[in-house]
């Protein structure tokens, strides 16, 4: 790989890095689901009737080899609980009923596809109007449909690809919830559309994968093209032998390891201390080397569930966490709406999401879920000993945050925060200040409210740049805000954890930064170059 100009002998493509570090290999793209052609005339319905039943075939052969590989990957846990879910939709695929139906209209004249297509239509409006549990495994038999129809057209299986060997993932966008399904061949994400704070960007974090958002031109790349994929720069290099993808992927684990090496708490040249805190989705987030989590996205844990998790389910799930983190853990309560949807809570459908009914706001319609989450927080806190502290997302006014931290000491959590993510907050600091033990900035929603621009808009980066100087006065205002009330004021915002801003942060006078864990090292060398003063140096000139 040549350095530094990053391109391949086939080039170069350029998007938005989301996700620092480097890797290379082959492309694989991830299919939407096939649309299906006109009618066909059949000349040979058993042929068609054979095309139905490999098909079939194809699908169950292909879930039931996932759910090996998820069984062997994850033991226990999750990847057990991934093999069993693989192996039901692989034995709905090999029901003999639905085969036989197919079958039947392959030989009443239909092509393979439409006779695919009406069979498991046909089952999942059956299941649909039987109401309840059963109405929810409906998509699911869409999903199979998806499937057996792409495999009798030739076409890729829609879905997460899983090629059995390391690979580049692409794709035009991807949802929380297949992020969050990621296995572990996965190298580095390309995505054609997002935007910096978007959740793709932010579980790539986590994950500590390279990630690029915003490059609609990858869908020209074919499949099998090796490509390496700087997070940093957002650049992608096309057409790389083997050799020089195995180059890159040896760089980045020796640069990985380089910034590991460094340990210890967050500080400046001087010594100023700033803690290095954690965001994490789960417990599988945690890595050795922040100094606690200052955000813990609980919302995470539930987002692909269709009926509420039970009260002992959330708290061995927060027990977890709090068993194996280091140091305090922030827990913010669930933060449902808009890019984040949580089908169990069924929230209604809003003309504009963003601006509705989301974050605490929930709350207005269904105020028990909060107290449920907040009793199972408390209940873990208490079996495990750990250093609880809960947070509210989308919290708009003094008023809210007194409510909120009410509601959590009544359930025994001492200390409660919120977190400041609409300008309306911010410009109330103080205020808030006085009903809560600590404030987190969140500057993904903090940016996107301040500047109207949607965080998930490819087009809008520049507006969404924490550099901006409107969005760091209202930083600035609230760690004013904390220096007067003696009270903690942090960022938990995508922008903490990257290098080139948290000394600005710093300099702004927060106290704390929490990012995910594979940036903290980053962040904490680019910390230990400056001094206080200079980080304040930076914040003025910014703020300029
Ligand atoms: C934020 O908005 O900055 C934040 C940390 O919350 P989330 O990204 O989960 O919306
Ligand atoms: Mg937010």
């Amino acid at each position: 790989m040549p350095e530094p100009g990053w391109a391949g002998p086939g080039g170069r493509l350029s998007g938005l890095g989301v996700s620092q570090g480097r890797a290379a290999g082959p492309l694989v793209r991830m299919a939407g689901p096939p649309s299906l052609p006109a009618p066909r005339p059949v000349a040979d319905p058993e042929a068609e009737a054979a095309t139905v039943v490999k098909a079939l075939e194809a699908v169950t052969a292909d879930l039931n080899r996932r759910a090996a590989t998820a069984r062997t990957r994850g033991g226990g846990g999750a990847g057990g609980e991934a093999a069993e879910i693989l192996e039901a939709l692989a034995m709905i695929a090999d029901d003999p009923m639905l085969r036989e139906e197919a079958e039947s209209r392959a030989r009443s004249g239909a092509d393979a596809a439409h006779a695919l297509d009406a069979a498991f239509t046909g089952h999942r409006d059956a299941l649909a109007a039987l109401g309840g549990y059963l109405a929810e495994r409906a998509a699911d038999l869409d999903d199979l449909k998806h499937r057996a129809v792409a495999a009798a057209l030739g076409l890729p299986m829609p879905g997460l690809p899983d090629p059995g060997h390391p690979y580049v993932l692409v794709a035009g966008d991807l949802s929380p919830a297949d992020t969050a399904g990621l296995g572990p061949d996965v190298l580095a994400l390309v995505t054609e559309r997002g935007g910096p704070t978007s959740h793709t960007a932010i579980l790539a974090r986590a994950r500590g994968l390279p990630a690029v958002v915003a490059c609609p031109a990858v869908a020209d790349v074919p499949d099998g093209t090796i490509v390496g994929v700087d997070g940093a720069s957002g650049e992608i290099a096309l057409g790389l032998t083997p050799e020089q993808a195995a180059e890159v992927m040896e760089r980045d684990r020796a640069e990985r390891a380089r910034l590991a090496a460094a340990t210890g708490p967050g500080r400046t040249a001087d010594g100023h201390p700033v803690r290095l805190l954690a965001n994490i989705g789960s417990a599988a987030d945690l890595r050795p080397g922040a100094e606690g989590v200052g955000l813990f996205r609980t919302e995470f844990l539930f987002l692909d569930r269709k009926q509420p998790p039970s009260p002992e389910e959330q708290t061995a799930a927060y027990a977890e966490v709090f068993e194996r983190a280091e140091g305090p853990v922030i827990v913010r309560t669930l933060d449902a709406g808009t890019d984040k949807p949580l089908p169990f809570l069924g929230l209604p459908e809003e003309p504009n999401p963003a601006l509705g009914v989301r974050g605490l706001r929930v709350d207005r319609l269904l105020p028990d879920v909060l107290d449920a989450q907040l009793a199972a927080i408390a209940e873990a806190a208490r079996a495990t000993g750990a250093d609880v502290r809960v947070m509210a997302p989308m919290v708009t006014t003094p008023a809210e945050a007194a409510g909120f931290a009410r509601r959590a000491r009544a359930a025994g959590i001492a200390q409660a925060g919120v977190m400041v993510e609409v300008p309306a907050a911010a410009l109330r600091a103080a205020e808030l200040l006085r009903e809560v033990d600590f404030l987190s900035i969140g500057t993904n929603d903090l940016a996107q409210y301040t500047f109207a621009a949607d965080r998930q808009h490819p087009a809008l980066a520049d507006l969404l740049d924490p550099r901006q100087p409107a969005l760091l006065g209202l930083i600035e205002a609230c760690a004013a805000a904390g220096r007067e009330a003696g009270k903690p004021v942090g960022v938990c915002g995508e922008a903490a954890g990257d290098p080139a801003v948290a000394p600005l942060l710093v300099g702004l006078g927060v106290t704390s930064l929490s990012m995910a864990p594979s940036c903290v090292p980053l962040v904490r060398e680019a910390l230990a170059g400056l001094t206080l003063e200079e980080c304040r140096e930076l914040a003025r000139d910014a703020l300029a």
